[in-house]
């Protein structure tokens, strides 16, 4: 399963979008921020993946990312080291309150990570939390299908990167527990498999929500393994000035 990680250079890429930085072909400092590297260090990664090397200095420069890559590939680490990079460089975002008494059972993160299903969104849970080892990131995770109350008292206790499926965090909206004004980064992992599950709707609500920080605001990111028509229109729709990244054989 995966790709073969010792044919890196044989993989084709395709990147696009004006002023695109040059891929990195190790893990060092710069762009990536010392505890991480230490932290990565730990999962005992030795080198980027192609998808990494490429989406580390883009995302690093500040732009947004439409990356297509198959399983396998490693676009976790393609999104994670980037935006917890970010985040530890740049420190919290200001306490948000809104001036009500309620807000301090609010969630305010500043980094949110869409996934399809439970168990993915469960896995870059699991890798986030890793990653954001001995810093000031708190990571959660909010799915459909379970106990809604313990995810929400886990909420309570603060959360600066959220990994949500689309449904379960429209609820959490809509319950006002959770704010994405502080949101700097977002996230769409397999884009094509949400919009396969029919969750299009879903994801507009979040993104058009009042919350959202309009595309300027924000950086995002979506990462997916195939290229049809709608990922491009949502390309369109929600992110700004972008460049693309395209690594092997990406089906439409
Ligand atoms: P994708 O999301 O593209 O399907 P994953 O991020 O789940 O891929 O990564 C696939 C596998 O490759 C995982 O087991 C992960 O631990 C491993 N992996 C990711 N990045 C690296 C790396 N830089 N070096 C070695 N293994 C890696
Ligand atoms: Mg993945």
């Amino acid at each position: 399963s995966g790709i073969n990680f010792d044919n890196y250079d044989d993989i084709p890429v395709e990147v696009s979008g004006e002023g695109t930085p040059d891929p990195i072909n190790q893990f060092t400092s710069p762009p990536i921020n010392e505890l991480l590297l230490e932290n990565i260090e730990l999962s005992l990664f030795n080198k980027p993946t192609p998808v990494q090397k490429y989406s580390i200095p883009i995302v690093g420069s500040g732009r947004d990312l439409m990356a297509c890559a198959q399983t396998g590939s490693g676009k976790t680490g393609g999104f994670l080291f980037p935006v917890l990079s970010s985040l530890f460089e740049n420190g919290p975002s200001p306490v948000a309150n809104e001036g009500n008494v309620f807000a301090r059972r609010k969630a305010y993160p500043s980094a949110l990570v869409l996934a399809p299903t439970r168990e993915l969104a469960i896995q870059n849970f699991e890798e986030a939390r890793k990653y954001a080892y001995r810093s000031w990131v708190r990571v959660c995770v909010v799915y459909g299908g379970s106990d809604i109350n313990s995810q929400l008292r886990n909420l309570e206790r603060g959360c600066d990167l959220i990994v949500a499926t689309p449904g379960r965090l429209n609820d959490m909206l809509e319950r006002g527990r959770v704010s994405l004004k502080n949101i700097r980064f977002l996230v769409l992992d397999e884009a094509d498999r949400m919009l396969d599950m029919g969750f299009e709707p879903q994801i507009r609500h979040i993104v058009d929500g009042c919350d959202m920080p309009c595309a300027k605001d924000r950086q995002t990111l979506m990462f997916s393994a195939t290229f049809p028509k709608e990922i491009q229109v949502m390309a369109r729709d929600f992110l700004d000035n972008y460049i693309f990244l395209s690594v092997g054989k990406v089906g439409s």
